[in-house]
């Protein structure tokens, strides 16, 4: 059994999302860390005596990792990322990053582990799938027992697509992730802004792709 619970946060961040299995919890995706305090008590109340195993980050996008540096000392939890994402996060870069456009400074951060195909937290086991296009480090990851799927800024629901014109963007290879995400076998769709879809993740996959078809 899996719980997806949505941390509150403020405007302009990315979505925050708690994943509590039976005995492992972790965080997918921080905010901007502007309303670091908010979003730690808010955790600490769905947590209760538990622990943060680790904090997973989508995409090397500052909105997504901002607080990421808060939290992990908050809660002793370790940060893992794409290669592609822990190499920028480490590099600090602020354009790969995107912090130039939030006026953050970046400062670079060095303990971040490298995800492969596979990442098995505690009693948490996802799949991991490289979905460049939005950001080069962008992964969608499936939570393996229930199919929950948390696609950073791949899609939104209604519709959205992530943008391409960020530096490390890039239209083709974006089309060709969202064709391959409508392959898989996923029963709810997490996005990394706007809402959640636990009825038709497809459908949705399928908007987006229709969306894009445009371009
Ligand atoms: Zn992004």
């Amino acid at each position: 059994m899996v719980d997806v619970i949505q941390i509150g946060s403020g405007p302009y961040d990315s979505n925050i999302f708690l994943v509590r299995g039976s005995d492992t919890n972790i965080l997918i995706d921080c905010g901007s860390g502007s309303y670091s305090s908010r979003v730690e008590g808010s955790i600490r109340r769905n947590l209760g005596e538990a622990d943060l195993d680790a904090i997973v980050l989508t995409h090397e996008h500052f909105d997504h990792f901002g607080g990421a540096v808060h939290l992990m000392r908050a809660f002793d939890s370790s940060l893992h990322g794409s290669p592609e994402c822990a190499r920028t996060l480490r590099e600090g870069d602020p354009v790969r990053t995107g912090s130039f456009l939030f006026g953050a400074r970046m400062d670079p951060i060095l303990d971040v582990k490298d995800i492969g195909d596979d990442l098995k937290i505690g009693g948490l086991s996802f799949d991991v799938r490289s979905t460049p296009g939005h950001a080069p480090g962008l992964i969608c990851l499936i939570e393996r027992s229930e199919g929950c799927m948390f696609c950073g800024d791949l899609v939104f629901c209604d519709g959205g697509v992530g943008r391409w014109d960020l530096p490390g963007g890039d239209l083709e290879l974006l089309r060709d992730s969202i064709e391959r995400a409508l392959e898989w076998e996923i029963s709810s769709l997490y996005p990394g802004h706007g809402r959640t879809e636990t009825r038709d993740p497809k459908g949705q996959i399928e908007l987006a792709r229709r969306m894009l078809a445009m371009y």
